[in-house]
């Protein structure tokens, strides 16, 4: 039987608890023998830039180190320039023949996927499992109705990359937010403190 893979992508900027929850998530109630983490180098619609590849796959690493099935696929931020998920997708199939590739996401990337590069053959090419996330409706209308084929809800996890950064300019704990060691990572090396979040 052909293996099923998830990936999640994102900014990673820099991952959460909320990251990880999402592909557990997805892991157990989908039974995807693995979730791809998979970070990319400058995401097009987000017009902050990113944070160091380096330092985001860093704390990447220190996240997934003894979390069971998720894994780090840094090609994207090897690669550079803009992140387009359908050629990741292509390449991804090409390699993985005979493996069924679930892609994993908020309810808050299912408002931004038209704008997603050719959506109309992205959504084909996986299938997609959405996850419920706080303060997010889901959108009027939907691109494909394809994408919200697979739907998980709660248990809510209420974190963003953009909470931390605040937490971290101001000072805020970040106990619940990320995990001990990438706090301590990117304190010692003066991540995101005094910029806007
Ligand atoms: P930012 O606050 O900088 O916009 P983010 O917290 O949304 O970042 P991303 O790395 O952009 O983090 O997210 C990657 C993927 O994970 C997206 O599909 C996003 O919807 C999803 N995601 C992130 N946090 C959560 C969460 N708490 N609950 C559900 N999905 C989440």
């Amino acid at each position: 039987m052909g293996r099923e893979i998830g990936i999640l992508g994102g900014s990673f900027d820099p991952v959460h608890r909320g990251h990880l929850a999402l592909a557990h998530a997805a892991r157990e109630a989908f039974g995807l023998d693995e979730v791809r983490l998979l970070p990319c180098a400058q995401q097009a619609l987000k017009a902050r830039a990113a944070t160091r590849a380096e330092d985001r796959c860093a704390m990447l690493r220190l996240a997934l180190a003894g979390e069971r099935g998720l894994t780090l696929d840094c090609r994207e931020v090897f690669r550079g320039g803009r992140t387009y998920t359908v050629e990741t997708l292509r390449a991804l199939r090409r390699e993985l023949p005979g493996a069924r590739l679930w892609f994993v996401m908020g309810m808050d990337s299912v408002a931004d996927f038209p704008r997603w590069r050719e959506p109309g053959v992205l959504v084909g090419l996986c299938e997609w499992i959405v996850f419920d996330r706080p303060g997010v409706a889901e959108p009027a209308a939907v691109f494909d109705p394809r994408l919200l084929a697979h739907r998980l809800r709660g248990p809510l996890c209420d974190v963003s990359s953009t909470a931390v950064r605040r937490q971290v300019a101001e000072g805020g704990a970040m106990r619940y937010s990320i995990g001990d060691l990438e706090a301590r990572y990117l304190r010692a090396r003066h991540l995101y403190e005094g910029t806007s979040p």
